[in-house]
């Protein structure tokens, strides 16, 4: 099968408008707006309901809410504000949809399936661009436009989950866009995912680039989800050639906050490193990560370069190099895995997302 590309009309979608959307409340908030209208409490939870469990897209699919209330609830929301600008179905089952965002732009979601565990993920974006440049990165390269609202991060797994008709389980905060950069946001948005859309806190996932003072505030919140750390390098001259921020935030700054962060949480870290050939994927590379990650409760995820451009000068290692790479920090004690890449013919692989498609 050939990656497939649908175009918008062949997806079920409302045309955005300027109306508040229900997508990405709380029932604590839709108890309020259902008590401001002056309908019975239960009406909050039957909405509820279609929202979050039904995953329904308009009003008129809401069948046990009476006609009167529902065209009411239309005078001054939406159910939701995004579209399916584009959706692409990879050779291998990945699906990529790029969603139209109320004022025009455009952000990318990745649903990916893993077959020798028989379920689904979702790579949700938390911004438009990315203000952090990493060297390697494709949504990095657009440069920063803005931060998604709590209904925009929400909306991307009600409709992906509707779209597919899947039970999706599993969120990874790995798509376009610095999770810790949108802090409250992002919080805000997976404590929906958790409490309304049922998603487990311990199938969710924030990766970030290291944001110091964000993973000592995330420490505090006494959350269930896994941390991933883009380390990429285990010493700062490397790093910093490859990821600008770390001038900010250098070794000697994060490597104390992921400590601490274990620490206080007792939570297995994610170690993310990318592998790029001559550039951090050396056999003292490996060595400096196995000793850099002493004493640190982590596992290792390596994550071999997806090619975003050859202007970028960047290449892939080869398979050689990158079990090298596995097996010295394997011998350092850690449980090491090499990230199986998803999409690529798509781009919708880590790393790979740009928004191909420019806003109307
Ligand atoms: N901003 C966050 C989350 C989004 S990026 C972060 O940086 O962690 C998700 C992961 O994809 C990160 O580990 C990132 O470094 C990695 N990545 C970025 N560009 C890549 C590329 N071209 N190939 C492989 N992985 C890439
Ligand atoms: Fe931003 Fe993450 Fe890409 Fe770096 S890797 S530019 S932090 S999205």
């Amino acid at each position: 099968m050939n990656a497939q590309l649908q175009t918008p009309s062949a997806c079920p979608i409302a045309p955005p408008s300027t109306q508040e959307p229900l997508i990405g409340k709380s029932l604590e908030e839709l108890r309020s707006l259902v008590k401001d209208m002056g309908e019975p409490a239960f009406r909050a939870d039957q909405l509820h309901q279609w929202l979050y469990v039904h995953c329904v897209r308009n009003f008129d699919d809401m069948s046990n809410l009476k006609k009167s209330f529902r065209d009411k609830l239309a005078e001054t929301h939406q159910v939701g504000s995004l579209s399916i600008a584009e959706k692409q179905v990879s050779q291998d089952g990945t699906t990529k949809y790029l969603f139209r965002l109320p004022d025009g732009k455009v952000v990318e979601s990745v649903l990916m399936y893993f077959e020798e565990r028989g379920t689904y993920a979702l790579c949700l974006s938390t911004q438009v661009g990315c203000a952090v440049n990493c060297g390697f990165c494709a949504t990095g390269k657009l440069g920063f436009m803005r931060n998604l609202s709590v209904a925009e991060i929400v909306e991307q797994y009600v409709y992906a989950q509707a779209d597919s008709g899947k039970e999706v389980r599993n969120i990874v905060f790995m798509g376009q866009g610095e999770p810790m950069l949108n802090y409250d946001t992002v919080l805000q948005a997976i404590h929906i995912l958790n409490k309304s859309a049922e998603v487990g806190m311990r199938h969710i996932t924030i990766s970030t680039s290291g944001i110091v003072p964000r993973i000592y505030d995330l420490a505090k919140e006494d959350m269930q989800l896994t941390l991933a750390i883009s380390l990429h390098a285990p010493d700062n001259a490397t790093r910093e050639a490859i990821m600008p921020l770390n001038k900010k935030w250098p070794l000697e700054e994060l490597m104390p906050a992921l400590h601490h962060y274990v620490s206080t949480t007792g939570k297995r870290l994610t170690i993310e490193y990318i592998l790029l050939a001559g550039v951090n994927d050396q056999p003292g590379h490996a060595h400096d990560l196995g000793k850099l990650l002493q004493g640190l409760k982590c596992n290792v995820n390596l994550i071999p370069y997806n090619p975003i451009g050859d202007a970028y000068g960047y290449k892939r290692p080869s398979g050689n190099a990158i079990h090298r790479f596995k097996d010295i920090v394997t011998a350092y004690g850690k449980k090491v895995t090499v990230r199986v890449e998803r999409g690529v013919d798509i781009a919708a692989a880590c790393g790979q997302l740009a928004n191909k498609v420019q806003p109307v």
